[in-house]
């Protein structure tokens, strides 16, 4: 755990809408949620003062969330109280600009750092630094440029998308990008313009990682032999949760005695997430796997890290991932991933060393990956070591908040530099006008 240190000054973290105080996996609430809300913790444990911004979706919800001293959610109000998916609320932000700017003058606050998380909360920042003297930190989560070359439907929104995207990395101060691989669609996809720094995701390595599979599987009520393949994440069609239920249908997996696909993640019956996991189901069925797939609905990450805990494999099927959460996660628990050779995936899983990688939509390399792994416990094993080796070195949310924190250090620096050099310059603009005008009154 990082020491609380001296008082090192305010940042806004916006996420318009990914809040960080709500429940995680469901409702389009997933790696960026996690993300804000655990930078936000991290950094206020080396002494940052943290506000996380996001839009209130209920009149229900709290204004104001404290989740540990220096670090709260506030949440704002920016079109109804109510969710709106995320490519419908670029009409809004103009609103939540706004609200920014009020709160600012009730609490009298101002902050010199904003760090904005998705391309939404980028325009809200290059609103604000319209107005005020600001650093500007920004991280994608997604780029629409990779996005959309992956999907089939592209929304009326990714036209505005693509175009805020390019001006933010072209023009803010600093864009974070979670992996190498992301680093290098910005630069191939999206502009040669702009100042990125590499920075990775993190992950709880105290939550996940302290869980023997037996003790695991004996809480979750899971045979003590079993093969278990695990999916956590959300329901979207872009997670290629379908790949993984044909793989797991082919005969290289379904005939291993005691298979069980275990697939975790909330929905909501007739939203786009309810609507994926009824599909993925009638997979299920249509391939007779019934009997041996679980879906436990949305679990928390104390829940997660027993899972984790008792599986053999965990698998991220994704057609696109710039960093995946889910992966470093089941690493953290010791637990080998087989992962979708995409982003950051490429980056957080080593092949023979933390799991193994396949081509996204390719079943047949699913099936024999994840095969190779249960098939043999010896190799289960010394992958699963790798993987939490792996996390210890890289992926700790302190390891990820301090460099974050000497990240915005140097930009504070430089903003009180700008800053008095601005006073300056303008003291002597001031000081040359009144010379010329004693100059033209002599
Ligand atoms: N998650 C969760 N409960 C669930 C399913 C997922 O808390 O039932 C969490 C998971 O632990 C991870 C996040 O949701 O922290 C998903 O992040 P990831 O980066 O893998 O995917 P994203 O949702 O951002 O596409």
């Amino acid at each position: 755990m990082l020491a609380q240190d001296k008082n090192r000054g305010k940042i806004a973290l916006i996420s318009v809408h990914g809040d960080p105080a709500v429940e995680i996996g469901k409702e389009e609430a997933g790696g960026q949620n996690v993300y804000v809300r655990q930078v936000g913790e991290a950094l206020a444990r080396t002494g940052w003062q943290v506000d996380m911004f996001t839009r209130r979706t209920s009149p229900e919800q709290k204004a104001i969330v404290e989740h540990c001293p220096g670090c709260r959610t506030i949440r704002l109000t920016a079109g109804a109280e109510t969710f709106v998916g995320r490519n419908e609320l670029f009409k809004h932000l103009p609103e939540f600009v706004e609200a920014f700017f009020r709160f600012q003058a009730e609490s009298n606050t101002i902050y010199p750092i904003i760090h904005t998380n998705y391309w939404l909360s980028s325009w809200v920042g290059m609103e604000i630094r319209k107005r005020q003297l600001v650093k500007l930190i920004h991280t994608y989560h997604s780029l629409g440029a990779v996005k959309y070359k992956a999907e089939t439907t592209i929304p009326l929104i990714a036209k505005t998308r693509l175009k805020i995207e390019k001006n933010c990395l072209e023009t803010v101060d600093r864009v974070v990008a979670t992996s190498p691989q992301e680093q290098d669609h910005m630069r191939s996809f999206v502009s040669q313009k702009g100042n990125i720094d590499v920075i990775p995701c993190g992950t709880d390595i105290e939550r996940f990682g302290n869980i023997d599979r037996a003790i695991a599987r004996e809480t979750l009520n899971l045979q003590p032999n079993a093969k278990i393949v695990l999916y956590a994440g959300r329901f979207d069609p872009r997670k290629g949760i379908e790949t993984l239920v044909r793989a797991v249908g082919r005969s290289e997996v379904r005939t291993h005695e005691n298979i069980q696909l275990i697939i975790a993640g909330g929905s909501r019956p007739g939203q786009p997430d309810g609507e994926e996991r009824a599909r993925i189901e009638s997979i299920v069925e249509e391939l007779e796997l019934t009997d041996c797939t679980t879906f436990t609905g949305r679990l928390d990450h104390d829940q997660l890290a027993q899972y984790y805990a008792a599986a053999d494999v965990c698998v991220v099927p994704s057609h696109y991932e710039p960093f995946g959460l889910v992966a470093i996660e089941a690493m953290a628990s010791g637990t080998p991933v087989v992962a979708s050779e995409v982003g950051g995936l490429k980056y957080t899983v080593v092949p023979e060393e933390t799991g193994l990688l396949a081509p996204p939509k390719d079943e047949v390399a699913f099936a024999a990956s994840i095969n190779r792994i249960i098939s043999n416990p010896t190799r289960r094993d010394r992958l699963g070591h790798g993987a939490r080796d792996r996390v210890e070195s890289h992926f700790s949310w302190d390891g990820v908040a301090m460099q974050l924190d000497e990240l915005y250090l140097s930009l504070l620096k430089q903003l009180h530099q700008e800053f008095f050099f601005g006073k300056r310059k303008a003291k002597v603009a001031t000081k040359k006008r009144a010379i010329s005008t004693s100059q033209k009154v002599s």
